[in-house]
């Protein structure tokens, strides 16, 4: 039988931010909230990911709630499984799972202007209704396929690097991947020792790092258990890095030089022939894209089994896969790590406003919103990870953590107000925002760096990217001011259909 609940909070998502966001509003001693899931467990992008060699490139110790340590990180950039099972744990550890509904994939959130509150429909006939919604649907959920002519046709396997079929057994395969984004790197390693043959179809080569990855001893695990505070301490040191770090991404692209000698010497150690050096050797500055680490990347490129392409997939015939240089391939299996639906994420059209407009439709010249958070003309509705929030050094724990002490001071705002109330982020705030984000962000490498990436629209602008320090983000979300926002209250009869009451807002 459908359901029907109405909730104070309803929480969209369970992956890092959504969970984040539950344990918050428990904290806050919210209990009125659910989590509504589309999966039929938590976890998110962690969830999904399960392709060979799946792991976390920022270390464990900091990609982790600083609300909820784990002395017993494996490695220190930890592998896929553990970091979904640190987040089953911590849906445990802190009494999530009442609130959580899982297999409830969000179809529709419509503002409703005189009830003030969101309608929520699911696939699965479930509605319910919410003061406030929190969307924590991630950017990196919906897989992007590429739109390549006879793609559709071809007679073997295709499957994207998020949507491994783990049934799928490719020894002794003709494999063909596509990309070499992070996702791309980490698989190749892996499958190249199955595959009789592994073509890897690059359209622009990427700068890879070494990686410092290394077992966490037992001594290191007991330390942290026994006193806290090393763990803290670690935590910490590792953050302090990556502040540091900040300047040359933001303000200084030309510092990042000595980066690509170390990259470029990582290259060499593996890649002795000049020919295969000059195909993978970038023409940009290194972090224009996110820079990636592997240890074991160009080792597998060097193997005998293995060819690269230097050049993106333009159309499928049959078996021939033919790239855009002409070069033909054949291949059993397509494996596609070709990225994600970021900046036209699919959630946004499903999301209707206060003005009876979809978030599409509302950021068809590019995303933006409010300290990351609020969209105007969508009161009450704010995202975790919403429009630059990413960051390309660090960890994005400590953005989401940012945005929970935003979103636990918006809902003592509406606390304090009283009574049946929204808030709805003014235009000029947005904008004003906006705008001091995109001035700093004209020196950034990610501008200027002389590449494309996921960090930037169709239109060239990064709606993406953090340009500064999480330090930075920390006090820029620390509270709500009151005068960003509209305080809409219900309509009154035969008066102006939202009331908006600056003295309110002032007071
Ligand atoms: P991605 O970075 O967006 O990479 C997509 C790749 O597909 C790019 O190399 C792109 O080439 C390529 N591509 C697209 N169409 C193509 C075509 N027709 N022919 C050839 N290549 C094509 O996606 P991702 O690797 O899944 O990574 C997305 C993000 O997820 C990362 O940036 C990171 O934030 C996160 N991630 C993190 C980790 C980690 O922590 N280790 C691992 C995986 C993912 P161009 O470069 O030319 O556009």
């Amino acid at each position: 039988m459908a359901q029907h609940e109405h909730v104070r909070v309803a929480v969209i998502g369970s992956g890092f931010g959504g969970l984040g966001a539950a344990v918050r509003l428990r904290r806050e001693g919210i209990t009125d909230f659910l989590v509504l899931e589309r999966a039929g467990s938590v976890g998110g992008t962690w969830r999904d990911n399960s392709y060979p060699g799946c792991a976390c490139d920022v270390p464990s110790h900091l990609y982790s709630f600083s609300f909820a340590p784990n002395p017993d990180w494996p490695r220190t950039f930890s592998g896929q499984e553990h970091i979904r099972a640190y987040l089953e744990r911590v849906a445990d550890t802190f009494g999530l799972r009442p609130h959580i509904r899982l297999n409830h994939e969000v179809t529709l959130m419509r503002w409703d202007n005189d009830a003030l509150h969101w309608v929520i429909e699911a696939a699965n006939g479930a509605t319910f209704t919410a003061d406030v919604v929190v969307s924590a649907t991630g950017p990196l959920s919906d897989p992007k396929l590429p739109d390549i002519p006879g793609l559709a046709d071809f007679p073997g396997k295709v499957f994207h690097s998020a949507q491994w079929d783990h049934d799928y057994d490719l020894a002794g395969k003709r494999v063909a991947v596509i990309g070499t984004g992070a996702s791309a790197i980490q698989i190749v390693p892996e499958i190249q020792p199955q595959a009789r043959r592994l073509t890897l179809f690059q359209r622009t080569p990427p700068w890879v790092m070494p990686r410092m990855d290394r077992a966490i001893s037992g001594a290191e695990k007991w330390l942290h258990r026994a006193l806290p505070f090393t763990g803290t301490a670690r935590r910490g040191l590792l953050w302090g890095i990556r502040e540091l770090q900040v300047g040359a991404f933001t303000k200084h692209p030309d510092q990042l030089g000595l980066v690509e000698r170390i990259a470029k010497a990582n290259m060499a150690r593996a890649i002795k022939d000049p020919q295969l050096r000059a195909k993978l050797t970038p023409s940009y500055r290194i972090g224009c894209k996110r820079i990636l680490l592997s240890n074991a990347y160009y080792p597998a490129l060097a193997e005998p089994n293995v060819d690269v392409v230097a050049s993106g997939l333009s159309e499928v015939r049959g078996s021939t896969l033919v790239a855009s240089d002409g070069t033909e391939t054949e291949a059993d299996v397509i494996v596609l790590g070709t990225g994600f639906h970021v900046t036209d994420m699919p959630i946004a059209d499903r999301v209707v406003g206060a003005e009876g407009i979809t978030l599409a439709e509302s950021w068809k010249d590019g995303m933006e919103s409010l300290r990351g958070a609020s969209a105007a003309g969508f009161p009450n509705w704010m995202t975790i990870i919403g429009p630059n929030t990413g960051l390309g050094n660090s960890s994005m724990i400590l953005m989401i953590e940012s945005q929970l002490n935003y979103m636990a001071d918006y809902l003592r705002q509406l606390d304090v107000l009283g009574g049946r109330v929204a808030l709805g982020a003014r235009s000029s705030a947005v904008g004003a925002w906006n705008r001091r984000v995109q001035d700093r962000m004209k020196r950034t490498v990610w501008n200027t760096g002389g590449c494309t990436s996921w960090y930037l629209d169709s239109t060239g602008r990064n709606t993406t990217v953090w340009p500064g320090t999480t330090a930075e983000f920390r006090r820029a979300t620390r509270a709500v001011d009151l005068a960003e926002y509209e305080v809409i209250r219900p309509p009154v009869p035969n008066g102006p259909r939202k009331a908006v009451l600056a003295e309110e807002a002032a007071r």
